[in-house]
């Protein structure tokens, strides 16, 4: 006897996580991408924000070994 679902699978993330990367100190990637997701931010342009998470969260080498 099968046994038919009654409850939806969790949803998939096919977006990136809400909670915004924190940029490493001392590496001028991050700041130059923090201070451009700041201005997005001033300008209310979402996507400027993302793309500006998207560049800190995708380069794990900064520069002074903040990563561990
Ligand atoms: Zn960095």
């Amino acid at each position: 006897m099968t046994n038919p679902r009654k409850t939806m699978d969790e949803p998939v993330h096919l977006e990136m996580p809400l909670t915004p990367p924190v940029p490493a100190p001392q590496c001028q990637v991050c700041l130059r991408a923090e201070r451009d997701r700041a201005v997005a931010r001033e300008q209310g342009d979402p996507s400027a924000m993302t793309d500006a998470n998207v560049v800190i969260r995708r380069h794990p080498n900064h520069r002074l070994g903040a990563a561990r």
